[in-house]
């Protein structure tokens, strides 16, 4: 193998149960969306329901499909808004949607579908979603013409960030939500993403929170103490020379080698996901010692200068971690967040799933091995 993703299911395991702690013993539906942030969801779902998860969400139609097909048989609910000609594929995969705008009621009453919805309420995320007065109208008349509302919900913007107008942004949020507190027939009331569940649990209007980034033991600002970190990305030494004399390294002569360098070609590129912008001066790890990648990341591979305490050890094939704890940092230099370095995992990236400590699943793009 030359790059892949290793995934720990007993981490995972013991994280599902710690979120339910902090989430005040709520029921938890697990956000497995974009290929479970790039974990891939189909291993991901499986291990979650065997640890007792009841609900997932994901964002698309196809995304469900794919959980129906690989033998989920959960409740999962489409997150990401649904376009009315999807709304009978969801039916027939017994998909929940989440309904934004009144015209979606009639579409599902006129094609007499039996479909279980969602509301989505806009409290401050601009971006899907009634009005809180809408909501309730929305609430009466699915009610009405026997639409099942299995859930009323809401999405918080900064529930992830702790300076003062955050935290007030969110309160205003969450005392919007208050109006669904005591709602009767809905059996989902839901608000708290990673964020809410680190920062909100006390509040009382909900019954089910929404976990996501914090599954994998990582959080806006890295590394979440009571979790465990369940995603490392691997990759191998494929070349070693140490020069002979000064010279220039990789596309645009960006990085410089000297006399004396030993330097290391890794297998991991910016076709696996892993940023370009790390190119001269990130790092990754080998024997746990950082080594600083020289010049520019290419597609395929990427060269490092190995620190001379590892010079003698360091050979082909040698293990590299190229992205695992230091994934917060990595995504400050990226400029982006955490959520986008996982999802930006490509397809080529074979995903190597740990249980017991061992090699469990490997998934590659050959199909399983
Ligand atoms: C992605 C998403 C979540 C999960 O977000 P995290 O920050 O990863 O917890 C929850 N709810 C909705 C509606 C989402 O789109």
């Amino acid at each position: 193998m030359r790059t892949w993703a290793e995934i720990d299911l007993d981490n995972l395991a013991y994280n599902i149960k710690k979120i339910k702690e902090l989430s005040h013993n709520r029921d938890i539906m697990a956000i497995i969306k974009a290929d479970a942030y790039g974990m891939g969801a189909v291993p991901i779902a499986k291990e979650l329901s065997e640890q007792g998860v009841k609900i997932f969400g994901i964002s698309s139609l196809e995304e469900g499909i794919e959980l129906r097909n690989f033998g989920i048989k959960e409740e999962i609910l489409i997150l990401a808004g649904t376009f009315n000609e999807e709304l009978e594929i969801a039916e027939k995969y017994n998909l929940q949607v989440t309904l934004t705008d009144t015209s979606q009621i009639e579409y599902i009453l006129e094609k007499k579908m039996s479909l279980c919805v969602h509301i989505k309420v806009d409290t401050g995320m601009g971006r899907v979603g009634f009005t809180i007065e809408e909501a309730k109208e929305a609430i009466k008349k699915c009610q009405n013409i026997g639409i099942e509302v299995r859930g009323i919900y809401s999405h918080l913007s900064v529930a992830d960030e702790s300076d003062k107008e955050s935290i007030d942004y969110t309160k205003k949020q969450l005392d919007k939500f208050k109006e669904f507190e005591n709602i009767k027939n809905i059996k989902y009331i839901h608000i708290l993403n990673s964020g809410g569940i680190i920062n909100f649990s006390e509040i009382t209007q909900s019954n089910l929170v929404r976990s996501g980034v914090i599954m994998y033991g990582v959080y806006g600002e890295g590394i979440i103490k009571d979790l465990k970190r369940v995603f490392t990305l691997k990759s191998r030494v494929l070349f070693l020379k140490e020069l002979k004399e000064d010279i220039d390294i990789s596309y645009g002569r960006l990085g410089k080698g000297h006399r004396g360098d030993l330097i290391a070609t890794v297998t991991v590129g910016y076709a696996d996901g892993f940023r370009r912008e790390l190119s001269n001066g990130g790092t990754v790890d080998i024997f746990g010692k950082p080594c600083e990648i020289v010049g520019k990341i290419c597609m395929d591979m990427l060269m490092v200068k190995i620190p001379n305490d590892i010079r003698g050890k360091v050979k082909i094939g040698d293990e590299v971690v190229v992205m695992g704890e230091d994934i917060f940092e990595k995504s400050k230099i990226v400029g982006s967040s955490i959520y986008e370095l996982f999802t930006g995992l490509s397809r080529r990236v074979s995903r190597v799933y740990l249980k017991n400590g061992k090699p469990h699943i490997v998934n590659n793009l050959i199909g399983k091995v």
